[in-house]
């Protein structure tokens, strides 16, 4: 076999499309980051408030417009201090000890070996930022709310190049691809990610994004939000408990997948998709950017809740969080050899074992439903003045329910019968008795 006729057949030509194809991946290029900038223009102090005042957004409209809506969203100082949290990131990634760990095996043999050091990435970076606010007061954090459209601009652009480097770099000879990523169209192959796991060295640019710029730079945000929101109130004793409940969940999210890192590289994310503008932007920009819109929102517009609906809220999210959390660990537990709780299991003739009773057992999909009570929990300390705070959960619910069927689609593939059997066992995909 002449080494062209081997490459094709590890990369074998991907005939099917996703998210509608190359029309449905242009528009989510192009939308995804306009969104971003929308949800600012649409909830914040300059438009008037959350929803905005239709005035007030038509003059910060006109602003940007005779400013040139470029520079109104170009910003030098946001972009060094991105590029300048990047670079702390990939530093710590290099300089911070950590253990290594296996991926799962790869369609060329053997596995990719990956460092286990997120936790102390996250802890520098916190400490950091509290030493800064314990010497200089929270009014010296307040940087994320104060050049929020520059950071946006900063971290598209990042996005933007990553995917362009990862989509070029594909071509080069002896790459992986991604089974979803070969189709040959540019637009698609760039958006859903060509090449399967993009790497200097040890450097592994998909897990590093995954698990470290976007998620810490999300936790950084909403502790600048806080500040901003203790400078406006006198000081950080008078920060709202609504704001110390949105970070205090956040701070935890992230803390638990970073202390769980590991549980990553068997994702799909990792598993199967490439790295092109979805995973990118997905990571660096939609992560920190949208999902910070809670804590943003609470600096112009502070609530009260109270201890009883401090209590409600914070029990919503730990009955999400235990849902999670526990069926997350389950499956890693049960993948990783072992099975404690007895758990029913089917075999497959592909090798691997379906897990048949415990949260599996339930729905297809446990880990997702805990994930979405979580979000709403999130969302909640924002009162019911406006819709969109709730886009987070929004948004959540449907990405969740689509890579539910994405998922359902890739092990009906690979699983075959026994998948059917496995879904006879458990019908439901997320929600038990409903969906
Ligand atoms: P999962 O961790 O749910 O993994 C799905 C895979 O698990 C399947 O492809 C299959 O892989 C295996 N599997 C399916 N059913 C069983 C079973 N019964 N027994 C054993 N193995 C089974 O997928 P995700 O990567 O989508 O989610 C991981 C976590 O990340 C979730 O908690 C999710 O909520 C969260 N998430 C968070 C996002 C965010 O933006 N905050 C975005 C997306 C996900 P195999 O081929 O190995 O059998």
């Amino acid at each position: 076999m002449t080494s062209i006729e081997r490459r094709k057949e590890l990369n074998p030509k991907t005939t099917t499309y996703e998210f509608f194809g190359p029309f449905g991946a242009l528009l989510i290029t192009i939308g995804a980051p306009l969104v971003t900038y929308a949800l600012y223009l649409t909830c914040s102090e300059e438009s008037g408030g959350c929803p905005p005042n239709g005035l007030a957004m038509r003059t910060a409209l006109q602003n940007m417009a005779q400013q040139g809506w470029w520079m109104s969203v170009w910003d030098t100082e946001a972009m060094l201090v991105y590029l300048g949290f990047y670079a702390f990131c990939v530093v710590a990634w290099a300089v911070l000890p950590g253990r290594i760990v296996e991926g799962v095996p790869l369609r060329t043999g053997g596995a990719k070996k990956y460092k286990i050091n997120g936790l102390a990435t996250f802890i520098c970076a916190l400490c950091i930022a509290i030493a800064v606010i314990a010497i200089r007061g929270p009014e010296s954090f307040t940087f994320f709310y104060d050049h929020w459209i520059g950071i946006i601009t900063a971290t598209i652009f990042m996005s933007v190049l990553q995917s362009l480097a990862c989509y070029l770099h594909s071509f080069l000879p002896s790459k992986l691809l991604a089974l979803g990523g070969n189709t040959g169209n540019p637009i698609y192959d760039f958006f859903i990610g060509r090449e399967l796991n993009p790497s200097i060295g040890s450097f592994d640019l998909k897990s590093f994004n995954e698990l470290r710029p976007g998620l810490i730079l999300w936790v950084l945000i909403d502790i600048s939000m806080a500040c901003a929101q203790a400078t406006r109130r006198g000081g950080l004793a008078k920060v709202t408990d609504s704001m110390w409940l949105v970070v205090f969940f956040q701070v935890w999210y992230v803390g638990d997948s970073l202390y769980n890192e590991s549980a990553v590289f068997t994702t799909i994310d990792i598993i199967s998709d490439g790295l092109g503008f979805m995973l990118c932007f997905g990571c660096i920009t939609w992560i920190p950017c949208t999902f910070s819109l809670q804590a943003r929102y609470l600096v112009f517009a502070p609530l009260e809740l109270g201890p009883v609906n401090t209590s409600l809220i914070l029990l919503v999210n730990v009955t999400g969080y235990h849902i999670f959390r526990s069926a997350n660990n389950e499956k890693n537990d049960f993948r990783n050899g072992g099975n404690t709780r007895n758990l029913k299991y089917i075999h497959t003739a592909q090798g691997s074992k379906l897990i048949t009773s415990g949260w599996w057992g339930r729905s297809r999909h446990p880990n997702y439903l805990g994930d979405i009570i979580m979000a709403f929990a999130w969302s909640l300390p924002t009162g019911f003045n406006t819709p969109i705070t709730y886009f987070y959960v929004t948004y959540f619910v449907i990405l969740l329910i689509h890579r539910e069927r994405r998922d359902d689609d890739k092990c009906a593939g690979k699983y075959g019968a026994d998948w059917k059997t496995y879904k006879r066992i458990v019908p439901y995909r997320i929600l038990p008795l409903v969906y």
